[in-house]
């Protein structure tokens, strides 16, 4: 049985973090080449030296999304090098700091949106240029719970996600036309590592009415907010892109799904 999924490309951005890594994995799996992208050059040698054990065309590419030209550079070295890109996992992202509105850090706050929402945009546009060309093209790009409600102390990082969820909605519009479907997912408390770990600790310092400034408190109160009364496992996500880069949801665009527990 040829799957669905073989044969076909994905370009991931993020590829070196927690989320990327474990949805390349598995789209490795199911039989799809992948590119990888991220910033950071030993997350991403470790990341390909395990997407290429699963036996698909791997490479990998270094670049920051902040950057439009590095992009366009990068994007048109995927394609020669895969001869199209079919998926993107539009994923790279940055939490921010952590600071109630009235003391956010002025520097911080273009740094989240130029790389979280510019970033994306960059990406969104140079591979949705050549999907077009292509006549076909499906793009997860990643939300956050923080975009559908602002939590407190995250003023970048929620208004930063806020502005995928619009930006997927008004990309599902624009290239409809095109048969390119463009989705959003928006992961809540996800653990354990380096994003819970430090949002925890975060929160704690901020020493805000919301959370207590001790950092174990802070677990049991944030968990205590989920109705699942548990954190997502980052496995939990990969199906769910598989999910919206697939033909079972062949009649969805501009969706955000919320993988937050309740
Ligand atoms: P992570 O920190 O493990 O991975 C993020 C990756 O993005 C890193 O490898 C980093 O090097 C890369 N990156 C950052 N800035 C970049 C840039 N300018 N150019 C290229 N690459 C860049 O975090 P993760 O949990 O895997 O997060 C992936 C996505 O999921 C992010 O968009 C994040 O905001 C979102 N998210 C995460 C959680 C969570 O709890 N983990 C929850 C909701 C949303």
């Amino acid at each position: 049985v040829v799957s669905f999924f073989s044969g076909k490309s994905c370009l991931v951005t993020g590829a070196g973090g927690n989320i990327g890594l474990a949805t390349a994995l598995r789209l490795a799996e199911m039989g799809t080449d992948i590119a990888l992208l991220d910033m950071n050059a030993d997350a991403l040698a470790k990341a390909e030296a395990a997407v290429r054990e699963k036996g698909v065309n791997v490479q990998s590419y270094v670049c920051d999304v902040t950057s439009e030209s590095s992009v366009n550079d990068v994007v048109s070295r995927v394609i020669s090098d895969f001869g199209k890109i079919d998926f993107l996992f539009n994923n790279a992202g940055y939490q921010g700091a952590f600071a109630p509105v009235q003391d956010y850090p002025a520097e911080d706050f273009p740094k989240v949106l130029n790389i979280n929402v510019t970033g994306a945009f960059h990406v969104l546009k140079a591979v949705s240029r050549h999907m077009i060309e292509n006549g076909y093209g499906r793009i997860v790009n990643t939300a956050s719970m923080a975009g559908v409600k602002g939590p407190p102390n995250m003023a970048a990082y929620g208004a930063s996600k806020g502005a995928i969820i619009a930006l997927t909605e008004t990309a599902a519009y624009d290239l409809a036309p095109y048969n390119i479907r463009v989705n959003a997912i928006s992961p809540g408390y996800m653990g354990p590592g380096f994003m819970w770990d430090r949002q925890v600790e975060l929160q704690a310092k901020a020493n805000t009415q919301y959370f207590s400034t001790n950092p174990q408190e802070v677990v049991k109160q944030m968990i205590g907010s989920v109705p699942m009364r548990r954190y997502g496992d980052i496995n939990e996500i990969p199906g769910v892109v598989a999910f919206l880069l697939g033909d079972d949801s062949s009649y969805m665009t501009g969706v955000n799904l919320e993988i937050s527990g309740g």
